[in-house]
Parts: structure tokens; C-alpha cells; sequence
């Protein structure tokens, strides 16, 4: 497997951790390289042609600006192509048919902040399509509180859930005095030589112990709100 980036490692949008386990494991990075075109033969991907790049000013993300070196193009053997390029939401259909209002540069539905609406009445969107790329537990968290707004539209109160009620008990005194910091325990995860080819989990969370161990952080600030 070999991954091309057009920028440089500190410019990738991913987790540094993934990049060196990644690495680690054998993937090859090649950095200043953006794909060109995909070369096929008889219906089949054979290569791909991809061309050197420049760094040049900073954009407004903080990352340099990338052009292509002219007469840099090279072609390299290929048997499989995965696109990794930015990812935006299909939002062209709601936009021509259904005139909802788009953001123009992420192309994510844009939604009253309170009412969790479109601008189309009793259109509603939640998660990575109203927010942009996020984590799973945001468009859950989302998903949650937009299901409370459809609710609210449709004569609702929006409580959908009643709060969980607590096994653990209010502290009279400020727990903190008491807390020993400590780093976290590091997870287990399979050996290199055991991770190619196959989908076996790699981080293999804690151990019970060190999952009670863990728990010992909450500080009580009971800020948790549970769904029934
Ligand atoms: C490569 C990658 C790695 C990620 N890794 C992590 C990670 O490690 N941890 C983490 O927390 N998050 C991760 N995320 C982010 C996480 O996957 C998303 O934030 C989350 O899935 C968003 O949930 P969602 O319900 O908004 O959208 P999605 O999970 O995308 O769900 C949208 C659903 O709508 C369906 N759909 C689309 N169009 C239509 C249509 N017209 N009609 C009917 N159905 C339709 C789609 O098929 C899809 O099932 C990752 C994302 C990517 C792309």
C-alpha cells in the first residue's frame, strides 16, 4: 500500500497516531505528490500519472498552498486506486429541487441554530450533513437533540428521554483535593506482525481493572446527561 499526499505529514488531516502506526506497519508516504489521472488497459487500472508539487503560500488554514512543478509527471504501477480526497455532502437534488439553503463552500444544509430547521419549514437536517465532518458521538449527539427539535415542531414538548437517575452519590466536598493525577493506562494493541491482512480489532481497549481504575477520574461534576 503506498499513500500520496500532495502536502507534507504535518499537514495531514488525520490523527498522528494513525500516521505512525500506519508507517509503522509498513505503508509507504509519499509527500509532495498529487494524482493526475488514473491509466487503464482493457477496462483495468494498470497506473497512475502523478506530478511533483511546490510548496507556496500559506492558505487560510494555516497549511501551504501546493502547485505543480511543470515536467515533474510521473506514472506509477498500480493494481488498485482508493480516493481519499475530501468528502462533501450530495446536497445538490435538495438544493434544484427543494430550494433548502446550502452552504455554498462546505455544501452542508444550513439549519436555524434553535429551531434545528432548514429554511424549508418541517425540513430538519442533523450530523456530518448540517455540521460537516465530525466525530460519531457529535452526529449522535446531533441526531439526539434534532429528534427533540422535529418533536418540539410537531406540538411536542422535546423531552424524548428522561434523565437516568444517578447511582453514584452527590459529594459534599470538592473531590479534586482528593484526586491523585496520573497519566492514562496505554491500550493494548496487536503486535505489527499480527495486523496485516485480516480486520482484527487493533486497539484492544483496557483491562477490567484498568477500566474501573479509569472510572476513579470522575470528578462528579455532574454535567452527565444519560438518554433513558
Ligand atoms: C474515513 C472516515 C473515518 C472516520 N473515523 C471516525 C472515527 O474513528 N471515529 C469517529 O467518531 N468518527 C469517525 N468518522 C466520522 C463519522 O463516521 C461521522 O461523523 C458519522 O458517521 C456521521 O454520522 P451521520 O449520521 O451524520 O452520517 P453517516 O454516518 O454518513 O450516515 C448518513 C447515511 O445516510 C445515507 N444516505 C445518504 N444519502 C441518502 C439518500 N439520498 N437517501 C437515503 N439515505 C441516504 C448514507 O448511506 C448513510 O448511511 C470517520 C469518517 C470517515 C469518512
Amino acid at each position: 500500500m503506498h499513500v500520496l499526499y500532495r502536502r507534507l505529514k504535518e499537514d495531514m488531516p488525520a490523527l498522528k497516531e494513525e500516521i505512525e502506526e500506519a508507517i509503522n506497519e509498513g505503508i509507504k508516504f509519499t509527500f509532495l505528490v498529487t494524482p493526475l489521472q488514473a491509466l487503464g488497459v482493457d477496462g483495468h487500472v494498470v497506473a497512475l500519472k502523478c506530478a511533483r508539487m511546490r510548496l507556496g503560500a500559506y492558505d487560510d488554514t494555516g497549511r501551504r498552498r501546493t502547485t505543480v512543478i511543470e515536467g515533474s509527471e510521473f506514472e506509477m504501477p498500480v493494481d488498485m486506486i482508493i480516493p481519499a480526497l475530501g468528502q462533501e455532502p450530495e446536497s445538490h437534488f435538495a438544493e434544484v429541487e427543494q430550494n433548502i439553503l446550502i452552504d455554498p463552500k462546505y455544501r452542508t444544509f444550513l439549519v436555524d441554530e434553535r429551531t434545528r430547521m432548514t429554511n424549508v419549514p418541517g425540513i430538519f437536517a442533523a450530523g456530518d450533513d448540517s455540521t460537516g465532518p465530525a466525530m460519531a458521538s457529535d452526529a449522535i449527539g446531533d441526531g439526539q437533540r434534532v429528534a427533540s427539535a422535529v418533536d418540539r415542531y410537531l406540538g411536542g414538548d422535546g423531552i424524548l428521554w428522561k434523565k437516568r437517575e444517578r447511582l453514584i452519590p452527590m459529594t459534599t466536598y470538592d473531590e479534586r483535593d482528593y484526586v491523585e493525577t496520573r497519566k492514562e493506562f496505554e491500550q493494548y494493541v496487536l503486535p505489527i506482525e499480527e495486523r496485516a491482512h485480516n480486520f482484527n480489532e487493533v486497539e484492544r481497549g483496557y483491562s477490567r481493572d484498568q477500566v474501573m481504575e479509569e472510572a476513579r477520574h470522575c470528578l462528579h461534576c455532574d454535567r452527565c446527561v444519560l438518554p433513558a
